[in-house]
């Protein structure tokens, strides 16, 4: 798969969850709620012998009901979400001429490498955690936990989260330091079609009418679109720009952002400024080699893999050249048709604010929402620093 190339992490190797969260789920001892990413609903369908580019939320859903789960949310309700704090972040770095180009962090696979390769640019990574920690951040310690009873409003137990994604590394993510265990356990597209094989659930059968629970299942057109390559900052550009108080006839399709193309895809968006996209880390790299991006750009999105998440290493493999090209077509599909197609038109995002966070960066916000980052030195180069030292002892 594409991952082989950039997990720069070793989470590569998948570690498989499932039987775990089945037996989990089997017991029944605890209250459980699931997240999906965007890229899940479309690339699972090929597991299960569909048209590439089905989309198959509706079916997803029912399965992951007749497996167990208590509450089935969407990721992209976290994605609306972490488009407010990211795109209110852009403009507070703006105003403040600081840390510019603002870089986007929802991918742990660029994040790693950041931080193992280049720590001078840990300031320009936004703060704004990913979808899938927010959502487990909300799914814990919010409003919703607390409606599940005295128990959780006390913070005596708490409930199970399980994310599907299409990333393996987004196992490692769920582990970093400061993520609270807010999501338990990690599975992939491939993990989560090999449980509904096991419990036998005929999926190509199941009926493509299973909805979201509320309120961490409504989501944007804006949100969909974060599983390719380019739709992050597309998400972004159409808040940042209405937050700004911007042009509203300003277009919502970014063509030139979108696609799966070599080197840097760029737009200019009138009162933000030049943003760019690299598809895949190698994309990045070439980029960074010039200094002309410290410049050129007011945010830059890096996604590790080539076309973005619905690329990742936990999609299912495909020996069809087309693949993502068929994969992104569906996603674009389901935010061109979608009722709201910008983050901050999510009604159940607005009453988050309303109720619990106060605006997008306050205090409150930042403490769910936002998380940090270190520099760590690669087994790369604490083994040449070893050697060092050895070679000095003896010398
Ligand atoms: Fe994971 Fe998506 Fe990043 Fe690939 S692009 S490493 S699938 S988050």
């Amino acid at each position: 798969g594409q991952c082989t190339l950039v997990c720069p992490v070793g989470a590569l190797i998948e570690s498989p969850h499932w039987h775990e969260v089945l037996h989990t789920l089997d017991a029944r001892r605890r209250v459980s709620v699931v997240q999906v990413a965007p890229a899940t609903r479309i690339a699972i369908s090929e597991e299960f012998g569909l048209k590439p580019g089905t989309v198959s939320t509706g079916r997803l859903i029912n399965a992951l009901r007749q497996l167990g789960f208590d509450y089935v949310f969407d990721t992209n309700f976290a994605a609306d979400l972490t488009i407010m704090e990211e795109g209110s972040e852009l403009l507070a770095r703006m105003e403040a001429h600081e840390s510019l180009p603002l870089f986007t962090s929802c991918c742990p696979g660029w994040v790693n490498w950041v931080e193992l390769n280049r720590p001078d640019l840990l300031p320009h990574l936004s703060t704004t955690k990913s979808p899938q920690q927010m959502h487990g951040a909300i799914a814990k310690r919010s409003g919703f936990a607390r409606s599940l009873g005295p128990d959780f409003a006390e913070g005596k137990t708490e409930p199970y989260v399980v994310s599907v994604m299409p990333c393996t590394a987004k196992k490692d993510e769920a582990q970093r330091p400061g993520s609270s265990g807010d999501v338990d356990r990690v599975l992939t597209t491939r993990e989560l079609a090999r449980m509904i094989r096991a419990r036998g659930i005929a999926f190509g059968a199941l009926s493509e009418d299973g909805q979201f629970d509320s309120p961490l299942g409504e989501s944007t057109g804006a949100a969909q679109i974060f599983g390719a390559s380019g739709g992050v900052m597309e998400a972004m550009v159409r808040t940042a720009s209405h937050l700004k108080g911007g042009d509203a006839s300003l277009p919502l399709d970014w063509e030139a952002l979108r696609g799966v193309r070599e080197g840097v895809k760029t737009a200019t968006i009138p009162g933000i400024g030049t943003v760019a996209v690299c598809n895949g880390i190698a994309a990045a790299q070439r980029m960074l080699e010039q200094e002309a991006w410290r410049d050129e750009f007011v945010a830059i999105e890096v996604m590790a893999c080539v076309g973005g998440c619905l690329g990742g290493g936990g999609e299912p493999k495909s020996m069809d050249p087309q693949i993502l090209q068929k994969r992104a077509k569906a996603i674009y599909g389901v935010d061109a048709t979608a009722r709201h197609r910008r983050s901050y038109e999510n009604a159940d995002v607005r009453k988050l604010y309303a109720r619990e966070l106060g605006a997008p960066n306050s205090p409150a916000a930042h403490d769910l929402l936002h998380t940090q980052y270190t520099a760590r030195q690669s087994r790369r180069s604490l083994l040449m620093r070893f050697l060092d030292c050895v070679d000095r002892r003896d010398g």
